[in-house]
């Protein structure tokens, strides 16, 4: 045990044989890798010799060059961007670590032109008065699906906040036992309700709820009726669902509101395409749902928003409520909403969105695109092979529901931690690729990779593979 005074007077001309911030902000290696303003490079060196002090106190030397190159590693972290376009290999369509639904071309255009100007978001150009923020996309809605009027959000669990405090602040709202569920990280139906200021009503059972049952909770201080698209699960056997037709018909003979949280924001029918049944936002206002809420980034295919639509009066004071402004999209996200509507109505939708030209991909076509890309891949290490794999929806859409697909294995005899080093660096590369590995081998799916991206991956792998330690 030292003592601690002498410890501390060691630690001082410890400190003192330490470099200064002039001397390592003048350095020429440090200069020339730096790209940083005076102050923020003082602010960075002070932070590397703050570290270090603390390493001296629990130990270490003092070390010049680890100084120098810890401050040179720290200019390299602020230069690079987190935020890059890798290519998703997964088999998730939408991939919520990956950031959900790419965008259209013409989508991320509309963005981008949007953010780098000013726009008349809330002044009518012909008339120069002030309003119109949801006018573009309340028309496209309207003609799309039928709704009155659209208020888009910053997602859908802002749009169920928000919707829930509007609609049922202090009162009532009427949910199943079975759709009480949690949706992801951090979005609980009970608890949203709790911050909504609603209070939950629940009724039947986890598995069975008729409409006799919403029926009989209806309350003088009851202020909707709430169905929630239990997106992410499924429960199968036993079961009875009150549908949405069925349940509008109790809300109206009760006069109150049918709030429907369809989630994935689907306008196409999935059905159509091989996979499961799911609520499209058009059959949620044909069957009476007074409000709809749905995201915008899953299958809906466009930016990450919250889609509140339906009746005119009701979206008027949902949008009127002091938690709308804390919630609201910005310009960008409007441009991308609106033009990601348009391929809908322009019914060009399966050949423009990313999600849906994945979703239709044609199996024949990606069995060929995988051969053509091993052909390009180094054969000595690891041994790529086309193989039939099962893609998901992803993004707590269509739960169970896969499509068949086909992806490109990486494996050698020895994997192990070979398998892991692989795809490790295959994430770091540029661009980055992301697959998934099961059963001993590096799957690469093909089904979320879309064809002008191919060229890329077959890169990125002929040059991962030929560095690849045997
Ligand atoms: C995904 C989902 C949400 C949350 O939507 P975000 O856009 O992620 O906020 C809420 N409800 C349902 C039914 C969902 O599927």
């Amino acid at each position: 045990m030292t003592h601690p005074e002498k410890s501390d007077d060691a630690h001082r001309s410890a400190f003192r044989a330490l470099p200064s911030v002039a001397a390592l902000a003048s350095d020429p290696e440090v200069m020339d890798a730096s790209s940083l303003s005076p102050a923020s490079l003082t602010t960075m060196i002070r932070a590397v010799l703050d570290d270090h002090r603390t390493a001296i106190v629990a130990g270490a030397r003092p070390d010049a060059g680890a100084i120098r190159a810890a401050v040179l590693a720290a200019l390299r972290a602020t230069e690079s961007v987190r935020l890059r376009p890798v290519i998703n290999a997964t088999g998730v369509i939408v991939h919520t670590n990956l950031g959900r639904a790419p965008v259209s071309e013409e989508t991320a255009a509309a963005m981008a032109a949007a953010a780098g100007a000013s726009v008349p978001l809330e002044t009518e150009p012909e008339s120069n008065r002030r309003g119109g923020r949801m006018d573009e996309i309340s028309g496209l809605m309207r003609l799309l699906v039928g709704a009155e009027a659209t208020l888009v959000v910053n997602n859908n669990a802002a749009a169920v906040l928000l919707t829930l405090a509007a609609v049922a602040e202090g009162r009532g709202v009427v949910l199943s036992r079975g759709e009480a569920v949690e949706i992801g990280g951090g979005f609980r139906v009970p608890d949203v309700m709790r911050q909504s200021g609603a209070r939950l009503v629940e009724v039947g059972t986890t598995n069975r709820t008729y409409a006799a049952d919403y029926e009989r909770a209806v309350a003088p201080d009851t202020a909707a009726l709430l169905k929630i698209h239990p997106s992410n699960f499924k429960v199968t056997g036993f079961v009875h669902d009150t549908g949405l037709a069925e349940l509008a018909d109790v809300a109206q003979r009760a006069h109150l509101p049918l709030l429907f949280d369809q989630g994935s924001g689907t306008v196409l029918d999935p059905r159509d395409y091989g996979l499961g049944g799911e609520t499209t936002l058009g059959q949620s206002v044909r069957d009476g749902a007074t409000i709809t809420m749905a995201s915008g980034d899953k299958l809906l295919g466009g930016p990450q928003a919250g889609l509140i639509l339906g009746d005119r009066t009701w979206v008027e004071t949902i949008a009127r409520h002091p938690l709308a402004r804390a919630v609201r999209a910005d310009k960008t996200c409007l441009a991308g909403v609106a033009a990601t509507l348009r391929h809908y109505v322009r019914g060009e939708a399966e050949r423009r969105l990313p999600v849906w030209r994945m979703i239709t991909l044609s199996f024949n076509d990606l069995r060929a695109r995988a051969d053509r890309i091993i052909m390009g891949v180094p054969g000595e290490v690891w041994t790529a092979a086309t193989v039939s794999t099962k893609a998901t929806v992803g993004g707590g859409s269509l739960p169970g529901e896969t499509l068949d697909s086909v992806g490109i294995s990486l494996s050698r005899a020895d994997s192990g931690a070979a398998l892991d080093d692989l795809a490790r660096r295959l994430r770091l590369s540029r661009p980055g690729v992301f697959g998934r590995i099961e059963d001993g081998r590096l799957v690469l799916d093909l089904r979320t990779v879309l064809p002008e991206d191919d060229e890329r991956l077959e890169r990125v792998l002929a040059e991962t593979l030929a560095t690849a330690p045997a």
